[in-house]
C-alpha cells in the first residue's frame, strides 16, 4: 500500500516509487463554509476526476501546461508533484457567492472585466483575502510567479468561458491553485470541477454546481452528470 501524503477535504495524495510522481484519489466527501457542512455527493470522486482531466486535456491543447499525467482509474489520476502556491486564485465573470454578499448586489450581475482574486490557503484563518503586496511580501510566491499566475488564469478564463458557451453553459466563477514542478516552472494544479466551478445553465440559469449542495438545492449528482453530458457532447 503505497504511503498516504496527504488527505485534503475532497481528495488523498499518495506517494509513487518515483519522487517527481504522485497519485491522486478523488473522494465523494463534499464540504462547504469551511468544512462547517459535510455530506456525500454519490460518485462525486468518479465525475470530478472525469471532468478534471476533460479540461486539463482541453486546457494543455490551448497550451496551459498542468500537472496531470495520466488517469489512471475512475477515481485516480497521476500527477508530477509540485510544491502548490498556497493561493487560491479565484477568477470571476459574473458576480456570485461572496462577491455578491460582499458589494451588496444579486447574483448574476455582469462584470464589466474578469476581477481575479486571492485567497491565502489557510483553513485556520478561513481562507483571508490577500493582493498581490501580500503574496510578494509575506514570501507565498514571486513577483514573477504572480505575474505568470494572473496571465495563465485570465488565459484559462478565455479558453473555458468559451468552450462552455458552446454548450450552453455560463462560466460564473471558478478557483484555480497552481505549483511549483521540478524545474521550478508554474504549473496548472488541483482540479476544475463543480466543486470549485460555478456553471449556470445559459437558457435557464439554473446552477450546474456544488451550490445545489451548498445551498441544499436537491438534484446534485444529476448536475454533475448534466456537466459531463455537456462537456463530452
Ligand atoms: N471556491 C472554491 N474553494 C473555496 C472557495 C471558493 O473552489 O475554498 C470557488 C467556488 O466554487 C466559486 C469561486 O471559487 O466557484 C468563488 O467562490 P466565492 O468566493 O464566491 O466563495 P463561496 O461563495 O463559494 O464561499
Amino acid at each position: 500500500m503505497a504511503e498516504m501524503l496527504y488527505e485534503g477535504k475532497a481528495k488523498k495524495v499518495f506517494a509513487t516509487d518515483n519522487p517527481n510522481e504522485v497519485v491522486i484519489y478523488y473522494k465523494d466527501d463534499a464540504t462547504a463554509f469551511n468544512g462547517l457542512k459535510k455530506g456525500t455527493i454519490i460518485d462525486k470522486g468518479i465525475m470530478n476526476n472525469t471532468i478534471t482531466t476533460f479540461f486539463f486535456d482541453l486546457l494543455a491543447k490551448n497550451g496551459i501546461p498542468h500537472h496531470q499525467l495520466k488517469k489512471l482509474s475512475d477515481r485516480e489520476v497521476l500527477c508530477k508533484k509540485v510544491s502548490i502556491i498556497p493561493l487560491e486564485v479565484i477568477v470571476r465573470n459574473i458576480a456570485a457567492g461572496s462577491l455578491a454578499k460582499k458589494m451588496g448586489i444579486e447574483e448574476g450581475l455582469p462584470l464589466k472585466k474578469p476581477i481575479i482574486e486571492f485567497c491565502y490557503k489557510n483553513d485556520e484563518l478561513g481562507d483571508p483575502m490577500v493582493n498581490d503586496d501580500y503574496a510578494e511580501a509575506f514570501g507565498i510566491a514571486t513577483d514573477a510567479q504572480v505575474t505568470e499566475i494572473k496571465s495563465m488564469a485570465l488565459k484559462i478564463n478565455d479558453i473555458l468561458k468559451k468552450f462552455l458557451a458552446d454548450r450552453k453553459v455560463r462560466l460564473i466563477d471558478f478557483k484555480l491553485e497552481f505549483g511549483v514542478d521540478a524545474d521550478g516552472r508554474v504549473i496548472l494544479a488541483d482540479e476544475i470541477t463543480p466543486d470549485t466551478v460555478r456553471l449556470w445553465d445559459a437558457g435557464t440559469n439554473e446552477k450546474l454546481d456544488k451550490d445545489r449542495f451548498r445551498r441544499d438545492l436537491g438534484n446534485v449528482e444529476e448536475a454533475y452528470q448534466e456537466v459531463i453530458r455537456r462537456l463530452t457532447k
